[in-house]
């Protein structure tokens, strides 16, 4: 059997068996956005890591290596925003081909402090290796909050609202738009969505401290990919209305141009960086209360069901299965 039979996500259950050789001293280890570790007063400490490969991840041409370094911290930076922590250190490893221009690197270490710098954190060490032919980036990052205020995948239980802190599909339009070529008048406000994410840490915070939430995760497979993680961690199934999927107006505007459908970039597509998550459905007016008086989105979009699976409700009422593929890496 090959890895494109398996596909990402079988693979890493295959590989979390045995991974745990102190199993008492973690909380969470592979499954979630984050692995949690307790550490003392009550408080715990966040582990993840993501890796970008060049003609994978990123084409050179399409993005500057200023973003390109502000991106790759970005997506580190929107796993801890997604388990409700605050970020605090980095380490950076990168796989270089030896005939990099070194302006090049400058400028992309421009992008990672300047990001590093918004959200405070420190860039503690990492690792330099010749790599063949292509730039190979991966960031470690650490995070820390109080135990009880973690949010994990696994805790959406049936009636609960599903919701999202913003517009999701703007991304993969941004990515259509510069993989066709095609001509739009708010060309870079879409790019912008694609190749500048921002991760939503003060979202994430104001969530974790409501204690409200029952889950949460951010949205970088698709929102009904990861709507799916939701579900499997939790051995629930949902609806979503379509109706209430809010569709930004660039995404509007771009569909519109081109005959598209918005839907498909805003259920399927990837790499928007906002949260998804779920609330007791008596407490979903409070946390949008919270999130909006700051100036946050929240849209409720469909809500937690006891069967498995995911189906999409249609205005006229009936319900259609859906097939909640995002992003595989090996499939
Ligand atoms: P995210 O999209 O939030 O970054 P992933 O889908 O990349 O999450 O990963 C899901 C889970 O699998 C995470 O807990 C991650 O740490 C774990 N994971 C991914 N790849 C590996 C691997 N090669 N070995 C061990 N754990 C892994
Ligand atoms: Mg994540």
């Amino acid at each position: 059997m090959e890895l494109s039979d398996l596909g990402e996500f079988s693979l890493i259950d295959r590989i979390s068996v045995g991974c745990l050789i102190r199993p008492s001293d973690v909380t969470a280890g592979i499954g979630d956005d984050c692995a949690v570790v307790p550490i003392d007063k009550g408080r715990s400490l966040l582990l993840t890591t993501d890796m970008l490969i060049e003609d994978i991840h990123f084409w050179k041409q399409d993005i500057i290596p200023e973003l390109l370094g502000r991106k790759s911290l970005a997506v580190n930076i929107s796993d801890i925003a997604a388990m409700g922590g605050i970020p605090k250190d980095a380490v950076l490893s990168l796989g270089l081909p030896v005939r990099t221009d070194l302006v090049y690197i400058d400028r992309f270490y421009d992008g990672i402090k300047s990001i590093a710098g918004e959200f405070s954190i420190n860039i503690l060490g990492g690792d330099t290796v010749k790599s063949p032919d292509r730039l190979v980036i991966n960031i470690a990052l650490t995070g820390e909050a109080p135990s009880d205020e973690i949010l994990y995948r696994s805790g959406a239980k049936e009636g609960d609202i599903i919701f999202i802190t913003g517009f999701p599909g703007n991304s993969s339009a941004g990515l259509n738009l510069l993989d066709s070529g095609r001509d739009f008048e708010a060309k870079d406000e879409l790019f912008e969505f694609h190749l500048n994410p921002r991760p939503q840490y003060r979202q994430g915070r104001i969530i974790a401290e409501s204690k409200l939430a029952s889950s949460l995760i951010d949205i970088s497979d698709g929102l009904l990919a990861d709507l799916g993680h939701i579900c499997r961690a939790s051995s629930v199934g949902a609806i979503v209305r379509r109706a209430d999927v809010p569709i930004g107006s660039l995404l509007q505007a771009y569909c519109e141009k081109y005959n598209l459908d918005p839907l498909d970039f805003a259920l399927g597509g990837g790499e928007d960086y906002i949260l998804l998550g779920t609330v007791p459905e008596k407490s979903s007016d409070i946390l949008k209360g919270l999130l909006e008086k700051d100036g946050f989105a929240y849209f409720p979009i469909g809500t937690i069901t006891c069967d498995l699976g995911t189906k999409l409700g249609n205005p006229d009422g009936s319900r259609s299965a859906i097939d909640p593929s995002g992003y595989d890496h090996f499939k």
